[in-house]
């Protein structure tokens, strides 16, 4: 069987009692970054062996997963923080078994769209995710353009170092609305700033931008 294991997004408690249980009895698992998942599977004594595995690993590694798996042995999918797949390796490997009629089962926890969702206060009934806006500024406004008709709460993805130039483009293309910046999510520096683009920019210019961001925002709720 193929599991899909979530792993912690920054507090290494976030992380199920199956995942552990999971990952210390699979055959083998297949991660993003082998070197980072060894912090989490020495935090737990868990001394499966690993492989790494991420969406442009080469045809061969993904047979070679498929092979162990169609010889009966269990394989556990992580990446390096939160749901594999969700913009993180897995979803050709997760497909590959299911279209080789090998059984997959999730063991679901941590993802950071989610739980910056829950925390942002704004409605949660439809959203859409978007990953990581386009790196190209004149992509990027397009994008935001396109989502002035958007009713649903929207989600995505930033670096630290694209946040500010981010946020002065949700200000020009969409007319200073007010927005959600959650950051660092279950660590020490965790800040959840809701207020209009502009002064979420003038916020985080005070200092350089650190950490991981989640932005949100619901044109019809602003
Ligand atoms: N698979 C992961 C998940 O389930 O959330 C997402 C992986 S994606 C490559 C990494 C991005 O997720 C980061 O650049 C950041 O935008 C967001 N992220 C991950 N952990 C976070 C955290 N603790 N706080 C805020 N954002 C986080």
């Amino acid at each position: 069987m193929l599991f899909i294991v979530s792993t912690p997004i920054g507090n290494l408690k976030d992380i199920t009692l199956r995942a552990i249980e999971v990952l210390k009895e699979v055959d083998l698992i297949a991660a993003e970054d082998t070197r980072h998942t060894k912090v989490l599977l020495k935090h737990y004594g868990i001394e499966t062996p690993l492989t790494s595995y991420f969406d442009y690993s080469k045809r061969s590694k993904l047979d070679y997963i498929i092979k162990e798996l169609k010889q009966g042995k269990d394989v556990a999918l992580v990446s390096d923080a939160g749901t594999p797949g969700i913009n993180d390796p897995g979803y050709k490997l997760i497909n590959a078994a299911l279209e080789s009629d090998i059984e997959v089962s999730v063991v679901p926890g941590a993802c950071a769209a989610i739980a910056a969702l829950s925390l942002s206060g704004l409605p949660t009934d439809r959203f859409c995710f978007e990953g990581f806006l386009p790196v190209k500024a004149g992509s990027r406004r397009n994008k935001l353009e396109s989502f002035k008709e958007e009713k649903r709460t929207i989600i995505f993805y930033e670096s630290p170092h694209r946040l500010l130039k981010c946020l002065k483009d949700i200000e020009e293309v969409l007319g200073d609305p007010e927005i959600v910046v959650v950051r660092e999510i279950t660590k020490k520096f965790e800040e959840t700033q809701k207020a209009p683009a502009s002064k979420l920019h003038a916020h985080f210019s005070s200092q350089k931008p650190k950490g991981e961001f989640v932005i949100l925002f619901n044109l019809k709720n602003s």
